[in-house]
């Protein structure tokens, strides 16, 4: 029996399959290789390319492989992209969920660990955010992510689906051997974005806003170690497995950084002058994003380790200064 990683070529996507071949877990991946790389996939992983949209095509997949729960990662993830492409993202992430979530029921597979997003929150006034805050998101991608949250609570009522939603506060970093790490194009993240000017691949950072209410102006945001962020789902599945019910959590480290303390620690770990330019604000951009992840520390057994942000533009830094364009050779 498999565990099944749509998206297991991406940044996230690749980090869980990696760490779930570690702990002795069969893994299927599916991936359209749209934001995805061949090169991220872990050589023991089955891999199927296709679209999770093509029931065709996920229906063949489910009939090879005998699936016992899936990790859902095939989304587009980028706040900027969603205000000006909203229906790129209905299309991609709640129609593909959808179809995700018909497969279940025709193969009658359970369990879906899947990632969900802070921006499903957007502009709240206490801080750390517990799960139990209002969902209110300000942009397309927020709106979507919790669309499909709602669409998989519906499907737990019409046919017995169990889901955990992992609302991801900012996921940065990479695995310690730099064999996988952040690749998009474009890069819109700012960990990556800073150390692409670290690297001279981009002429200066561009901070968006210094007017916010926040500390210095510019926003503050709860960094993640991608490799905690794993393992709190290998420990929701676990969590499903074991007669679980469906349930939210939030995964972040409590702790708020602005943008500009993000590039000060990244000049201190690179040693290196990262140009900086002042810029307007993106739109849809909370304020301030920080997690309670108490919930998951409780419920999941979650003991993240990697919390210092130190380490965290470290380990990113050490996968882009080996690999200054990505996968490409
Ligand atoms: N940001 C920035 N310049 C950039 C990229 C990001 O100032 O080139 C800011 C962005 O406005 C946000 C924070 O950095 O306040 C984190 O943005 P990111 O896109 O990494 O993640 P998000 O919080 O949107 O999920």
């Amino acid at each position: 029996m498999s565990i099944l990683v749509l998206g297991g070529a991406g940044y996230i996507g690749s980090h869980a399959v990696y760490q779930l071949i570690d702990q002795g877990y069969e893994v299927v991946v599916i991936d359209n290789l749209q934001t995805g790389h061949r090169d991220a996939l872990h050589p023991k992983a089955h891999f199927y390319e296709g679209d999770i949209r093509n029931r065709e095509f996920m229906r063949s997949v489910f009939q090879k492989e005998k699936i016992k729960g899936i990790i859902h990662f095939a989304a587009n993830s980028l706040v900027g992209e969603s205000m000006v492409e909203p229906l790129k993202y209905y299309d991609n992430n709640v129609f593909g969920t959808q179809v995700v979530l018909e497969i279940m029921q025709e193969f009658g597979v359970k369990h879906i660990v899947f990632s969900s997003t802070a921006a499903v929150y957007g502009e709240q006034r206490v801080m750390p955010i517990t799960e139990s805050a209002e969902t209110k998101p300000t942009n397309t991608y927020g709106e979507t992510k919790l669309a499909m949250e709602k669409m998989m609570a519906w499907c737990e009522k019409g046919f017995g689906i169990h889901f955990v939603a992992l609302r991801y506060f900012n996921v940065a970093g990479a695995r310690g051997e730099g064999v996988i790490g952040e690749d998009h194009d474009p890069e819109t993240h700012l960990i990556p974005v800073v150390l692409e000017a670290a690297l001279g691949k981009r002429p200066a950072i561009i901070v968006f806003g210094e007017d916010y209410d926040t500390v210095d102006g510019t926003c503050v945001r709860d960094y993640i170690h991608v490799e905690d962020l794993i393992e709190a789902h290998i420990l929701a599945l676990k969590y499903l497995q074991n007669g679980g019910e469906s349930n939210y959590f939030n995964l972040g480290s409590s702790q708020g950084f602005s943008v500009k303390e993000i590039i000060e620690t990244a000049k201190a770990v690179t040693q290196l002058d990262i140009p900086v330019q002042m810029g307007e604000r993106r739109a849809g951009d909370p304020s301030t994003l920080i997690a309670s992840s108490d919930k998951a520390k409780q419920v999941l057994g979650w003991n993240p380790s990697r919390t210092s942000i130190e380490q965290i533009i470290t380990d990113a830094w050490n996968w882009h200064k080996h690999h200054p364009n990505g996968y490409q050779k």
